[in-house]
């Protein structure tokens, strides 16, 4: 059965077209999910130029990046015929509480007229999660939300499975591109499964396109950990899809924030791999307090790609995010004491991709230097760093 079509008929008579912003591949979990809700979802455009453009036109200038990219996606939704916004709520330290709010009343100022669903997280309590779908698919009742919830979370498991293998397949990659189209074809068969049996068979079936990608086993590459704001992480438009020219560049890539695992209200980080709890140890000794988004994870998380012997960390933030401003102040201590390098990139508007492009191939550079025994510590803030030979001088940038 295609998940479009059989149980995911629309709702006769609602009129409830829906749109949520984009967050990497979520809109792929949500189309499956609205599907089988019978809801009718408006997915807006893939974030671009011209998302960001109408973000930042409408946006507060101080705002976080995230959020004027939201706010772009959904005056394009809009503009396609939706007529009622799905955001997650949340609280905490951070701005991410104020979003929905503070987007709500730029729309409406702007003349728009819609209806505002906030979806709060599991934790706030079933009974108010509940309430928020049937308020989107009337009649639903209790046990078919299980069921469909259940079904379509396994589908974004298998889909987020499929993307953090592909981040280790390229660096691989015989001819360029390849693991990308495989990823694409690999998310279209998954795409078409219905039941949870179906979604087994098309992961395996998936799974063996992304691994049919023409490899060099012996190819050597530097190994990368990716921290930072989920965001960041989540949307590539945000940072100019980094992690494929990174695979381009023959990193083999780790990234310890997916979808499933960031909505998933245990958060034992079944994709990464590591629970959360373990993670906030071994931030310990360096932050032992919650700072809102994932500021206490990218320390966490820095420590522990030291420790499994990753050649280095690159840590990405929108321009002015409070919590990755508290763990990027912190890290220079963390890489001093695990002797692990770490790179820092802050995105907004006016981040170009050429400079992100310079600076990471620049930390590259540093990464092979410190594999071929030309750098013997990692190079501190300021400093120049301490060279075994002469000629890696330049490579001093984190
Ligand atoms: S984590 Fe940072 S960028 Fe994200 S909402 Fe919070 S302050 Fe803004």
């Amino acid at each position: 059965m295609n998940a479009l079509t059989g149980s995911g008929r629309a709702r006769p008579g609602t009129g409830i077209k829906v749109t949520t912003p984009h967050m990497g591949n979520l809109h792929l979990l949500l189309e499956d999910l609205f599907g089988r809700l019978g809801v009718e979802y408006i997915k807006p455009p893939l974030s671009s130029t011209k998302t960001l453009q109408i973000g930042v036109k409408h946006s507060p200038e101080f705002a976080c990046l995230p959020l004027k990219i939201n706010l772009g996606n959904f005056i394009q939704a809009l503009e396609k015929g939706a007529n009622t916004i799905a955001m997650a709520g949340g609280h905490g330290p951070c701005r991410f509480g104020y979003y929905g709010i503070v987007e709500e009343r730029i729309l409406r100022d702007l003349g728009y007229d819609f209806r505002f669903v906030m979806l709060e997280p599991f934790g706030d309590g079933p009974w108010t999660f509940y309430k928020t779908f049937e308020s989107l698919a009337p009649g639903l009742s209790i046990p078919s939300l299980w069921k469909i919830l259940k079904v379509s979370f396994a589908k974004g498991r298998a889909i987020d499975r499929l993307g953090r293998r592909s981040l280790q397949v390229r660096a691989y990659e015989v001819n360029r591109g390849d693991t990308t189209r495989a990823l694409k074809e690999a998310e279209k068969i998954l795409a078409q499964a219905g039941t949870t049996e179906e979604i087994r068979e098309a992961e395996a079936a998936a799974v063996a396109v992304i691994e049919g990608v023409e490899q060099d086993p012996e190819r050597d590459v530097l190994k990368v950990g990716i921290v930072g704001e989920f965001f960041l992480l989540l949307e590539p438009f945000s940072n100019f899809d980094l992690e494929e020219a990174l695979g381009h560049m023959g990193v083999y890539l780790e990234r310890c924030v997916w979808v499933t695992d960031w909505i998933a209200p245990r958060k034992d980080n079944k994709i990464f791999g590591y629970p959360k709890k373990l993670i906030e140890e071994k931030a310990a000794p360096f932050l032992s307090q919650n700072v809102g988004g994932e500021g206490r994870e990218t320390i966490g998380n820095t420590v522990m790609f030291a420790e499994r012997g990753f050649d280095g960390v690159i840590q990405l933030l929108p321009f002015g995010c409070m919590p990755e401003n508290i763990a990027s102040s912190i890290l220079p201590k963390v890489q001093q004491v695990h002797d692990i390098p770490v790179q820092t990139l802050a995105f907004d508007e006016q981040t170009g991709k050429a400079g992100m492009v310079t600076r990471v191939e620049a930390f590259m550079d540093l990464l092979w230097a410190r594999r071929n025994g030309r750098l013997i510590s990692v190079p501190r803030r300021g400093k120049k760093p301490e060279a075994a030979c002469g000629g890696c001088q330049r490579a001093g940038t984190a």
